[in-house]
C-alpha cells in the first residue's frame, strides 16, 4: 500500500488536464483551493498506516490474498460492509468533508458483479478483464473516482432522442482494438486526485441507446479527457491564506465537470458495451452501495458538527441551558438514525452470484432518504446554537491589526475559557460546513449525491411490499 506522500507524489506525477478559474494547472497538487482535497484522500492513505485503525482500513485481497486499502476491497461479507460504513464514519470525522475515494470503491463493487452477471447471459469476456482491473487497482493503491452522472441534458427525452448526442457519454467509434468515447461526467468528486476513472451509464437505458451502454476504466491523465473545477462557496478564502478564515483549511472535497472529448479505451478496459439491458441493473447497484455510504461518511462529518456547535455554545457560556442540551440531544438522535439505517442496509446484505455482498436495497434507500433531510437539520440547529458572530465576525486580518484586533478581543469575549481566536475557529468551522465550502459535501451532496431523494422514493416504493402488507392486514381481518 501506498503512503500518504506516496499518494500525493504519484499524482503529482500523473499530467491531467485541470482548468481552475480560468487557468490550466500543472497539477492539483499544492494549489491552494484544490489541495485540502487532496489531504482529505491522503487520509484515506495514511489511517491504512496506522496500526491503530488497520483492522478496519484494510482487507486481504480475495484476488491476490494480498493486504489491500480497504477502499479498493470487493466485499466478501456483511462484515465486510459494516465495516466500509465504519471506516466512513472515523475519515468524516478525521476530515470533515468529503474523502472522495468511496465513489470509486462502490463503483468497484457495482461493475464486478454486473461484469459477472453480463457474462453469464451473453458470453462476453467483461468479467476476467475487470477483475485484472481490480488487482491493478488493489496492488497499486490507486484511488479510482467512479463517473455516473451524466449531464441529461432535456431530462423528458431518452440519451439518443437527444438534440446534442453527447449530452449523455457515448461510443464515436468502434475499433477492433477498442472504442471511442464522447461526453462529459458532471460533479465528479475528487476526479482531480484520482488515478483512474471508471465509468458507468447513469440510467435504465432502451434498445436504442446502445452506444450509451458503456462502461469502462482509463487512467485521469489519458488524452482527450479534460477536468474543469467547480465553484464552491467561499473558495477563494482559502487563495488569502488565513487558516481562521476558512473555517476548515486542512480538508474539502472538489469536483469537476469531465469532459471526455473522443478518448480512446482500449478493449481490455471496457467492461459493458452495448448489453442496455444490465445498465439499469448497474445504476441500482453503484446507488445501492453509495446510499450506504452515506450512512457512515455523513455521520462523521456530523459527530465533528456536533461537537462543534457544542464547543460554540461553551464559549458562549451557554453550555448549561436546558434548550441548547436538547438541540445537541436532538443533533444526536438524528446523526445516529443515519449510523443506524448504514449499519442496518449492511447487516441485512446478501450474496450476489459473483461471490460478493452488495446491501439491502430497501434498507439503504431509507439511508439516503434520511441523509436528504437530517444533516439540514443538524446544520440549522448547529446554527441556532452557534448565533449570528458565525457570519458576522470580522476577519483573521482584522484579529491580527493592531488597530482593529484590541476592539474585536475585547467585545467579542464571552467565556474566559476560550480565546477570542479559538472561539473565531469554532463559528468559523460552522459557518465553513452549513454554508461555506464544506457545505457541498455535508448539505448538498447529501441532497443530490448518490441520487436526489425522488430516486430514493422510487426505489423504497418497489421495495415497500405494499401487497404484502395489505395482505397481512386482510389476513388478520379475514377479508377474501
Ligand atoms: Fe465518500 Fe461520502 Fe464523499 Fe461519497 S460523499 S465519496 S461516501 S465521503
Ligand atoms: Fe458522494
Amino acid at each position: 500500500m501506498m503512503t500518504g506522500q506516496e499518494y500525493l507524489e504519484s499524482i503529482r506525477n500523473m499530467k491531467m488536464h485541470i482548468f481552475c478559474m480560468g487557468e490550466e494547472l500543472e497539477t492539483a497538487v499544492g494549489h491552494p483551493i484544490l489541495q485540502p482535497s487532496l489531504n482529505s484522500v491522503r487520509m484515506t492513505y495514511d489511517l491504512a498506516q496506522d496500526p491503530e485503525y488497520r483492522e478496519l482500513m484494510t482487507a486481504s485481497s480475495h484476488l491476490t490474498g494480498r493486504t489491500i486499502n480497504r477502499f479498493t476491497n470487493l466485499h466478501q461479507s456483511c462484515q465486510d460492509l459494516i465495516n466500509k460504513v465504519k471506516m466512513q464514519r472515523i475519515l468524516g470525522q478525521k476530515t470533515a468533508s468529503c474523502f472522495q475515494r468511496c465513489v470509486g470503491m462502490d463503483a468497484m463493487n457495482a461493475v464486478y458483479s454486473t461484469a459477472y452477471d453480463i457474462d453469464k447471459k451473453c458470453g462476453t469476456d467483461y468479467f476476467r478483464r475487470f477483475k485484472n482491473f481490480v488487482i491493478h487497482c488493489q496492488d497499486k493503491d490507486l484511488t479510482v473516482d467512479g463517473a455516473m452522472t451524466d449531464p441529461k441534458g432535456d431530462r423528458s427525452l431518452s440519451p439518443h432522442l437527444q438534440q446534442d448526442p453527447d449530452l449523455y457519454l457515448r461510443v464515436v467509434e468502434r475499433r477492433s482494438d477498442g472504442v471511442v468515447v464522447r461526453g462529459a461526467k458532471v460533479h465528479q468528486t475528487g476526479i482531480c486526485n484520482s488515478h483512474e476513472v471508471l465509468v458507468m451509464p447513469t440510467i435504465s437505458l432502451g434498445e436504442d441507446d446502445k452506444d450509451y451502454a458503456i462502461s469502462f476504466a482509463v487512467p485521469t491523465d489519458t488524452e482527450g479527457i479534460t477536468m474543469i473545477i467547480g465553484r464552491q462557496s467561499c473558495d477563494t478564502r482559502k487563495l488569502e491564506c488565513s487558516c481562521l478564515d476558512v473555517g476548515n483549511c486542512k480538508f474539502g472535497g472538489v469536483e469537476a465537470l469531465t469532459i471526455f472529448n473522443d478518448v480512446f479505451v482500449p478493449n481490455e478496459r471496457i467492461f459493458m458495451n452495448g448489453e442496455t439491458q444490465y445498465a439499469g441493473l448497474l445504476v441500482e447497484r453503484f446507488a445501492g452501495y453509495h446510499r450506504q455510504s452515506y450512512g457512515g461518511c455523513k455521520v462523521g462529518v456530523g459527530d465533528v458538527l456536533i461537537g462543534a456547535s457544542a464547543l460554540a455554545a461553551e464559549s458562549n457560556g451557554a453550555e448549561k441551558a436546558s434548550h441548547i442540551k436538547d438541540k445537541l440531544i436532538e443533533m444526536t438522535h438524528l446523526n445516529e438514525t443515519l449510523y443506524a439505517c448504514g449499519i442496518a442496509c449492511s447487516c441485512e446484505g446478501y450474496q450476489t452470484p459473483s461471490g460478493i455482498y452488495d446491501i439491502n436495497t430497501l434498507l439503504a434507500n431509507v439511508c439516503k432518504q434520511n441523509v436528504t433531510r437530517f444533516p439540514y437539520e443538524i446544520a440549522r440547529l448547529a446554527q441556532d446554537i452557534a448565533g449570528g458572530l458565525m457570519v458576522t465576525a470580522p476577519s483573521e486580518k482584522d484579529l491580527s491589526n493592531p488597530a482593529t484586533g484590541p476592539f474585536i478581543e475585547k467585545y467579542l469575549a464571552a467565556s474566559s475559557s476560550f480565546s477570542i481566536r479559538d472561539r473565531l475557529k469554532i463559528f468559523r468551522l460552522i459557518e465553513n460546513m452549513t454554508m461555506g465550502a464544506s457545505a457541498v459535501g455535508y448539505l448538498t451532496e447529501s441532497m443530490h449525491g448518490a441520487g436526489s431523494p425522488q430516486a430514493q422514493r422510487i426505489m423504497i416504493s418497489r421495495q415497500g411490499s405494499l401487497e404484502k402488507k395489505k395482505t397481512m392486514a386482510k389476513a388478520l381481518l379475514d377479508i377474501q
